[in-house]
């Protein structure tokens, strides 16, 4: 039998977590606070940001949407970035997509301070974060990790095969599975034999936004699949990119979509907050108390 691993139940942990973790700033006087940008009107978009911002207010952390509307310039855009990069009472900046066409989201995600990048979209991240630097990894890249953790599967030595080379998910999730001491392949559009590399994994990570893509000929007796593909279907439903039913008793464990790697994104996005406003606040301490070193001594 494929074990189901129960991304909801790791999210509910991480959350109880980080939500003691933000009451104890609140308490300092660092109330943890996260930004959402968004720059469309789109139904699905609005409902995921929601329940992002009601997420955040349940684990007391603060959360400003700030919709600049779905015919919004670059500079508009660029704009609402800056002031949340300048306001000191924000910790983490999320900048939602779809932006509208044309407003280049590759030069804006180059705006977000790296200090509150916490879902790792600003390339200074993704750098840092391949030179083993201190950076926030995107969330969902965090998420295939914590949830492999989470089942107790031992990375060392294994090989992984990601299915995806995206900025946002393919590539940080094989960075961190190699850092893991992994043996990692990549594999995206222009892969030949994509059954053939899966085939030959002990655990697979799929993230090619293909629903069912992933079938039982594609998977090891007993292989691990985390399943990251989210495809909305017209009728409300979230597809994975893994064939489930096809898979079912073949792979050792499986991620549901939904339930899978989505709640453990977003909770993670809360906890990369939280982290940002520590940091804000232990910098803002070790400077008070620089600043009364250097004042002169009383007389
Ligand atoms: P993307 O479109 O930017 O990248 C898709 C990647 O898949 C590309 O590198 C492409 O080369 C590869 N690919 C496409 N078809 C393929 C095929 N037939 N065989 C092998 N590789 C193939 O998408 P993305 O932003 O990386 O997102 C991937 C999926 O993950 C989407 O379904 C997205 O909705 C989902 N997602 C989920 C979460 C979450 O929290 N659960 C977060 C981010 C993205």
């Amino acid at each position: 039998m494929t074990r189901i691993i129960d991304g909801a139940r790791l999210a509910i942990s991480i959350r109880e977590d980080t939500s003691a973790a933000a009451s104890v700033l609140a308490a300092q006087g660092c109330p943890p606070k996260l930004a959402v940008i968004v720059a469309t009107q789109d139904e699905s978009t609005s409902w995921y940001v929601r329940s992002i911002a009601r997420g955040a207010r349940q684990t007391g952390i603060d959360c400003d949407v700030v919709n600049v509307g779905a015919a919004a310039s670059t500079e508009d855009i660029r704009g609402a970035l800056l002031a949340v990069n300048e306001d000191p009472d924000v910790h983490g900046i999320i900048l939602q997509t779809p932006l509208p066409a044309g407003t280049g989201g590759e030069v804006l995600r180059e705006v977000i301070d790296p200090a509150k990048d916490i879902d790792g979209a600003n390339p200074i991240s993704l750098g840092r974060l391949v030179a083993n630097a201190p950076a926030f990894a995107p969330a969902t890249a965090r998420a295939v990790m914590a949830l492999l953790e989470f089942y107790g599967v031992s990375l060392r030595g294994k090989h992984a095969v990601v299915v995806g080379r995206s900025t946002v998910v393919g590539v940080p999730t094989a960075h961190l599975l190699t850092q893991a001491d992994a043996t990692v392949t990549v594999c995206h559009r222009q892969t030949t034999d994509l059954a053939a590399r899966t085939r030959d994994a002990e655990i697979v990570v799929a993230a090619a936004g293909i629903p069912g893509l992933i079938t039982a000929r594609h998977v090891a007796w007993g292989a691990i699949l985390i399943d990251v593909g989210t495809t909305a279907t017209e009728d409300g439903r979230l597809l994975g990119d893994v064939d489930a039913p096809a898979v079912e008793g073949r792979a050792g464990a499986l991620t549901p979509v939904p339930g899978g790697v989505g709640p453990v994104t977003t909770a993670l996005l809360l906890q990369h907050t939280v982290q940002s406003a520590s940091t804000h606040f232990d910098r803002l301490r070790t400077e008070t108390s620089t600043d009364l070193a250097v004042l002169p001594a009383k007389r």
